[in-house]
């Protein structure tokens, strides 16, 4: 897919828009299971919360994944897709006993992260096997706010909680299938992963009949040039050979299992927006454009660098600017970026838009979510209608007020 196709799917279906690259999220799909190769029981069950459009995870089952949901709604989602309910994992954090009873009664592997619900789940439904999330306590990676496996993280049963864990397990004969962890961090050391891998293998020794381990995600792609990502190849060689020799200690074969987003999307997603205002100010010009942090959230929330490039003008002198929405709010993509010169009118894009872009998209501002367009076989597909006026009173409930009843009292 290139800019020039960028800018027919726009003047087609109109901007701000979302467009992904099917072919690169299969080259990535790719990349990793070859990465892995090795395994004979290796299984990729795709973060639905990075893109959960249901053509994406209809593209995610063909290419041959499993899915990784976080709520009943996802889980709903990946059915309506046409998965089978054994290729979803449902892995919640602080729902209700009443949801996840719900999701395994669908047929779908639950995955539980706190002793609470694992004694309650367990109590009433022993014959249902369950996989437990474990928080292995290892930092990995530099940004706290995406890291979930510190000590004081809201995910996971801790590792020091083993002991009332086996006792829980023990009390209720519940089964326990799998052994999970998702830290959250980018995986940059291989060491570390691996030394994470090594608790989640102390821990699975402990029980008797698992079918899996579940390695979570934490792949790092670059978001700007220079940008470390994790070496694939060196966990690849690193972790399917320990996992092979766990195996054997183990005594039967299990399936490896990783839950990546951000690996299989996100450079496969560009935004397109279009240039409103270029404003001079005393000290910076800023480029406008028709778009805010109610589509696209993350620089606002975690600070990340989205690269941005002027689709019109490509070949112009470059230039600095400051590429703000029209929310009224801050809402800063990029400051004293390198940009192309920009007109008024031009169309911008965004790169690396494909994870928790759109699925973080909102209303605020009553602005509508954009279209997204998945570019697949040479050809733009329309995958979500941009939302109109009706959708924003959609679920609204209109009162009449008489003037008496809205009137102070004396
Ligand atoms: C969000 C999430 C993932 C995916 O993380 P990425 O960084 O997008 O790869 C995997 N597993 C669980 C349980 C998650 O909550």
């Amino acid at each position: 897919m290139t800019n020039l196709d960028l800018l027919a799917i726009a003047s087609e279906f109109g901007n701000p828009i979302y467009v992904y690259d099917s072919a690169k999220i299969a080259s990535q799909y790719q990349k990793l299971t070859s990465a892995f190769s090795s395994i004979r029981n290796l299984r990729i069950n795709y973060a639905t919360k990075a893109l959960s459009n249901v053509s994406i995870l209809k593209l995610m089952r063909q290419l041959g994944s499993g899915l990784d949901t976080v709520s009943i709604q996802e889980v709903k989602l990946g059915l309506a897709a046409g998965f089978e309910p054994y290729a979803i994992i449902y892995t919640p954090n602080g729902v209700s006993l009443n949801e996840i009873e719900e999701v395994a009664k669908m047929g779908v592997q639950i995955n539980i992260d706190n002793l609470s619900l694992l004694e309650q789940f367990g109590a009433k439904h022993s014959k249902i096997p369950v996989c437990i999330r474990i928080n292995p306590h290892v930092m990995a990676g530099g940004n706290n706010n995406i890291s979930v496996g510190h000590i004081d993280s809201k995910f996971g049963i801790s590792i020091h909680q083993i002991p009332h864990l086996l006792r829980i397990v023990e009390n209720t004969a519940m089964k326990i299938n799998g052994i999970h962890m998702h830290t959250g961090s980018d995986i940059l050391d291989i060491d570390v992963f691996l030394h994470a891998a090594e608790i989640l293998f102390d821990t699975a020794k402990h029980f008797k009949n698992l079918e899996f381990i579940d390695f979570g995600s934490g792949f790092k792609v670059p978001y700007q040039q220079n940008d470390i990502e994790t070496n694939l190849e060196e966990l690849g060689e690193k972790l399917s050979k320990r996992f092979v020799n766990f195996c054997k200690e183990y005594g039967h074969d299990l399936q490896l299992i990783f839950e990546p987003g951000k690996f299989l999307v996100s450079q496969a997603g560009h935004f397109v927006t279009q240039v409103n205002v270029v404003k001079q100010t005393t000290s910076t010009v800023f480029a406008q454009v028709d778009s805010g942090f109610n589509h696209l959230i993350r620089p606002m929330l975690y600070g990340s660098y989205h690269h941005i490039e002027n689709l019109s003008n490509p070949n112009g002198k470059q230039r600095f600017y400051s590429v703000v929405g029209y929310i009224c709010e801050t809402d800063t993509f990029g400051s004293n970026r390198k940009i192309a010169e920009i007109t008024e009118g031009d169309l911008l894009v965004f790169r690396n838009c494909g994870a928790y872009c759109f699925s973080m998209a909102s209303n605020y501002n009553s602005r509508y979510r954009p279209a997204e367009v998945l570019w697949h076989d040479g050809k733009s597909h329309l995958i979500r209608k941009k939302e109109t006026f009706e959708d924003i009173l959609h679920n609204q409930v209109e009162i009449v007020f008489s003037k008496e009843s809205v009137e102070q009292k004396a």
